[in-house]
């Protein structure tokens, strides 16, 4: 009876890390894939597929998490609970979320096109899982990219009109939501 009860609390520690960190695995082994498929000399499709991702990150985060009802019921755990992991997304349903956008692609844009394309968007998404994952639950010091993504994205959490983007402040610039701290003060563009 407690080896079946050790047993049961071990396969559901284990599908709490993989639901936690397993992005962290497949997300890379996916890109060094696709990458692969694309080949070296496809690198710049392969960064306007990062830059894609950037302004696909403000846009779902900014109209998905935050003015769709559903989505803003899920993200809003999130910003109840900045700090636990299991009030953010699950690992499970990145692939579910990915695969259909990488096979659009490559149907559209052939093999390697595709592949680069995916390949970047993936690079992207999993420069933000790195980053958010470091500004709530990394030690950060001072005067570093770090530490201003970390105030960037705390001060998103505290108002949560403004500052959408994670992995860069770019597009909040440009449609004017973004907010930073000016001698103790917050600043915003937001309305
Ligand atoms: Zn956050
Ligand atoms: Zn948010």
């Amino acid at each position: 009876m407690r080896r079946i009860a050790f047993m049961t609390s071990l396969s559901a520690d284990m599908m709490r890390r993989l639901r936690h960190f397993g992005d962290f695995v497949t997300v890379p082994l996916a890109i060094v894939i696709f990458a692969g498929l694309a080949g070296l000399d496809r690198l710049p499709l392969m960064l306007a597929g990062i830059a894609a991702w950037t302004l696909l990150e403000y846009l779902v985060h900014r109209f998905v998490f935050h003015i769709h009802s559903q989505g803003r019921r899920l993200h809003q755990l999130h910003h109840d609970n900045p700090s636990d992991p299991d009030a953010e997304r699950s690992s499970l349903t990145t692939p579910l979320l990915a695969l259909p956008v990488g096979f659009l692609l490559i149907g559209a844009a052939g093999l390697e096109d595709g592949s680069a394309i995916f390949a970047g968007l993936l690079s992207g998404y999993l420069v933000f899982i790195v980053v958010h994952y470091a500004v709530h639950r990394w030690p950060i010091g001072p005067n570093s990219w770090l530490y201003s993504a970390k105030i960037r994205h705390l001060t998103h959490h505290h108002l949560e009109n403004c500052n959408f983007g994670v992995t860069t402040i770019f597009w909040d610039i440009v449609f004017r939501t973004h907010a930073r701290a000016v001698g103790g003060h917050i600043r915003s563009e937001a309305g």
